[in-house]
């Protein structure tokens, strides 16, 4: 037996012992954990599973053991997330912190950022926003106008940032603010580390139709941000910021397969549609789910070719740009199938007459449109593509 494949026996023995049965379940609206210094549990195996999950530094398991990491490579963290995708185990915690900053951190932080960051976010310590869009600034996002004036040995950050997700709970945001706005307007940005408790810093909520939302639009008054809080060159940080937006691309293309484990558009259609050998009967469904598996199948693999070329050494950038753009896709016209089949009881709000399932597919639907806007929108992916892999002309 090679190594990978003796680690992934070690993986699967570990998490049957260690991950509880209630955490082998789709989350429910609002049981996911959030990381940070406000985390809540809603019942003891979800803290056993958190604990657990730390403990093995398996919050980031890509990570450095100094960094609060599980240092495992690529294929290693591969193994990790098929097992844990294959036993339906939950993400012990969600925390930006861990798919989106720590990577950009490792790569461009001071070392003082580095031990003051990273190990308190692996061990979830840490909850992270991030302050990129504005009101007028989302695919443009290089429109943005929060700015940040140098005084003495801080930054003075006025403006505010919309649609930031999880503000309401986090202890720390970073943003992207105009250090300069006499030049083009890529070249005068830079990001900063906020901390959220600064005085002159208002979050306030934004509701949804849905009556639930994580939204929060964030106004800054005069605060002040410490310069050594500044990520990579003054002015430079729309390099860094693009990093960070691959790695929250990469995050985004996984969530369907490892992250977010949902109804499955398979089973759901045959306990609907399926004649008592098991086979649905509906052609056009039966095409739909069939190709939808495929397509489904295609990214697995495909993941699996980025994890052989990052080891390889070789640049996965191309591929990567697609991933994400395919799979909000995939998503959507998947959780639409099950609409589809569901009929009338695919479009449950509340539990009566509904099963816990059902009302799952409606939210499935919904939360699938927002992932087309999320983390750059399908028609930007799209605009990337063309330009950046294919090469097309403007
Ligand atoms: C679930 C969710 C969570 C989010 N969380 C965060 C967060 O935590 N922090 C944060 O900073 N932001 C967050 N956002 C905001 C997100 O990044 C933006 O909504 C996204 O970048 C789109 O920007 P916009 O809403 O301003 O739309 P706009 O830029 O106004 O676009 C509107 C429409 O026009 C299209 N469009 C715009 N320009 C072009 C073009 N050049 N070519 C073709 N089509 C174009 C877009 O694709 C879109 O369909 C989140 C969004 C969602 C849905």
């Amino acid at each position: 037996m090679d190594e990978l494949q003796t680690f992934r026996t070690e993986v699967s023995a570990w998490l049957e012992a260690n991950c509880p049965f209630s955490m082998r379940t789709p989350p429910g609206e609002g049981e996911l954990v959030m990381s940070g210094s406000h985390v809540e549990f809603q019942s003891e195996d979800q803290r056993l599973w958190y604990e657990r999950m730390r403990e093995k530094g398996w919050f980031a398991p890509g990570w450095p053991v100094a960094y609060g990491g599980g240092g495992l490579d690529a294929a290693h963290v591969r193994v990790l997330e098929t097992e844990m995708s294959r036993l339906r185990c939950r993400p012990p915690q969600i925390n930006l912190g861990i798919w989106m900053i720590g990577p950009v951190l490792i790569e461009f932080g001071s070392d003082e950022q580095k031990q003051a960051f990273l190990p308190a976010t692996a061990r979830g310590m840490i909850g992270w926003c991030q302050g990129f869009s504005e009101p007028n600034a989302g695919s443009d996002l290089a429109s943005l106008k929060t700015s940040a004036v140098q005084d003495g040995t801080d930054f003075v950050v006025n403006g505010s940032k919309i649609w930031t997700s999880h503000a309401h709970h986090a202890d720390y945001m970073y943003a992207l603010v105009r250090t300069d706005n006499q030049v083009p307007k890529q070249q005068g940005i830079s990001m900063l580390l906020i901390d959220m408790k600064s005085p002159g810093i208002d979050v306030r909520p934004i509701d949804l139709l849905s009556g639930k939302s994580h939204f929060c639009q964030v106004f800054f008054d005069n605060v002040r941000v410490a310069a050594k809080n500044l990520v990579g060159p003054l002015h430079g940080g729309w390099g860094v910021a693009k990093r960070l937006l691959q790695h929250e691309r990469t995050a985004m293309s996984k969530f369907a397969e490892l992250n977010m484990p949902g109804p499955d558009l398979v089973g759901v259609v045959r306990r609907v549609c399926a004649d008592s050998t098991g086979r649905i009967g509906n052609a056009v469904l039966r095409d739909k789910v069939a190709g939808l598996e495929m397509e489904a199948q295609a990214q697995r693999l495909t993941q699996q070719r980025i994890v052989e070329m990052a080891k390889a050494h070789q640049d996965v950038f191309k591929v990567v740009a697609t991933m994400k753009y395919q799979m909000a896709e995939t998503e959507k016209r998947s959780a639409e199938t099950m609409v589809a089949a569901l009929g009338l009881q695919g479009l449950g709000w509340e539990s009566d007459g509904f099963s816990p399932e059902e009302l799952e597919v409606t939210r499935q639907w919904l939360n699938a449109k927002s992932l087309s806007i999320a983390g750059g929108s399908s028609e930007i992916q799209l605009n990337i593509i063309a330009k950046r892999v294919l090469g097309l002309p403007e």
